[in-house]
């Protein structure tokens, strides 16, 4: 288990921009490999792996950009104690990060003294008891895709972070809401399309009718990334 590769698109210090850990300042690592393929993507240099892109150093790999390296467990979380060493929660995000085993990861992380939480579209199940401390899915339904959404993997969210653009998201989210127990406590985040006027109307309204919680991606209107 401990001899898993993990490749890292990109490392840095940030914070939390979206759902219920808004304002946490975390270290982001950004795990390559997605094959979800939502056409609002932040993140599209993050889906294809391409040999060329492979590079050897984290250093190399870092930035907004295709490239991606193969590091240990071990050898993330040790990168982060050194070079890192303000935020208390390591944010595992992607690409589709729970497309991994992410128990070596989680069991590093917390070796360091860390906390550990992931981001995930719900359609793997590699964050399904690995030990994090915060799971928050973000279930992208009828993507191009074609990735259903595991049940294990949305049964095990924290947080539940709907992306909305019109009523037909929020009817969907009901849909699956229904279909899986979840955990009773878990908090149910609506988050506007790319920051939308429309959207944010619809999400304010609804998320004051069902006592939710509106996320509004403050890292877009800080300018950070
Ligand atoms: S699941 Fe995330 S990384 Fe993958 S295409 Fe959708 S938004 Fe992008």
């Amino acid at each position: 288990m401990s001899d898993i590769l993990y490749p890292v698109n990109d490392l840095y210090t940030c914070v939390q921009g979206e759902g219920v850990q808004t304002g946490v300042a975390m270290a982001l690592l950004r795990l390559h490999g997605c094959a979800v393929g939502c056409p609002w993507c932040d993140t599209k240099e993050t889906w294809e792996f391409e040999a060329q892109h492979q590079v050897e150093t984290l250093a190399a790999a870092q930035g907004a950009n295709p490239r991606y390296v193969y590091l240990s467990a071990t050898a993330v979380a040790q990168h982060i104690q050194a070079h890192h060493p303000g935020p208390k929660w390591v944010l595992v995000t992607g690409g589709e990060p729970a497309q991994y085993d992410c128990r070596p990861l989680v069991a590093a992380i917390h070796a360091m003294g860390l906390k550990a939480a992931i981001e995930t579209s719900g359609t793997e199940v590699g964050h399904v008891e690995a030990g994090f401390d915060w799971v928050c899915v973000s279930p992208k339904l009828h993507m191009p895709g074609g990735k259903a959404i595991q049940p294990a993997a949305l049964a095990a969210a924290d947080e539940i972070k709907h992306v909305v653009g019109r009523q037909q998201d929020i009817d969907e989210l009901d849909e699956l809401l229904t279909a899986v127990p979840l955990k009773p406590d878990v908090h149910i985040c609506l988050q506007p399309v790319s920051v939308s006027a429309k959207a944010t109307a619809l999400c304010l309204e609804v998320v004051q009718q069902r006592g939710w919680r509106l996320s509004v991606q403050m890292h877009k209107y800080i300018g950070v990334k």
